[in-house]
């Protein structure tokens, strides 16, 4: 038995909390208005969760036009996994490409608050850094560590635009929290973490 629901397009746009559904469930082309899916059952709702890869070193690839499509669908995945509980992490300020994609991570994270900041770059930040506390949903087993900070940086970065097209670039300065984020989600992007990796001679399946 299957419950069709209707979701009215506004809400479809973007990165959203719907969870995602296979694209075969897509009645309608997505340009009209309302999109009817059907969910099969409840049951069969995603598991953000399960999206996760376990920690790597690999660098993630700089974002071109090509990996958009890619970018927009793993998007949708990292923005939900910001409010999904992950052992003792109630929900992430930020989730990296690197932590669903073990192959080919591409250099992009996405916000809980909905930004998508693709090919981030440090170009400054102030001299003497401060010690935080942080978790990463990467090691949801290990207790948050201290670490340091700058608190202040300037980035430079990309973001993706209505129509799904990349922007120009955007330089901006952060503080406190914002710098935090970003200091942390660049180290996945070079894949580096606040802990250490403990069996590095894993293969890669
Ligand atoms: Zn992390």
């Amino acid at each position: 038995m299957e419950d069709k629901i209707v979701i009215k397009k506004s809400r479809a746009l973007g990165p959203s909390i719907i969870p995602l559904l296979d694209k075969k469930t897509i009645k309608e082309p997505i340009d009209k208005d309302p999109i009817e899916v059907t969910i099969p059952n409840k049951e069969k709702l995603v598991n953000f969760k399960s999206f996760l890869v376990r920690p790597h070193t690999k660098v993630s690839k700089k974002v071109t036009v090509k990996d958009l499509p890619v970018l927009i669908e793993a998007a949708q995945i990292l923005y939900n996994l910001c409010y999904t509980q992950i052992e003792w992490i109630n929900g992430s300020y930020a989730m990296h490409h690197s932590q669903i994609e073990e192959r080919k991570p591409l250099n992009f994270f996405v916000t809980a608050d909905m930004k998508i900041v693709i090919n981030p770059v440090i170009i400054n930040h102030t001299k003497v850094p401060v010690e935080r506390v942080e978790g990463c949903v990467s090691f949801p087993f290990n207790a948050p560590i201290k670490v340091k900070r700058f608190n202040k940086i300037e980035v430079k970065y990309k973001t993706l635009e209505a129509g799904g097209t990349m922007s120009k670039i955007i330089e901006e300065g952060l503080s406190g929290v914002d710098a935090q984020i970003w200091q942390h989600e660049c180290q996945h992007g070079e894949g580096k973490f606040i802990y250490e990796i403990e069996d590095q001679g894993r293969d890669v399946a």
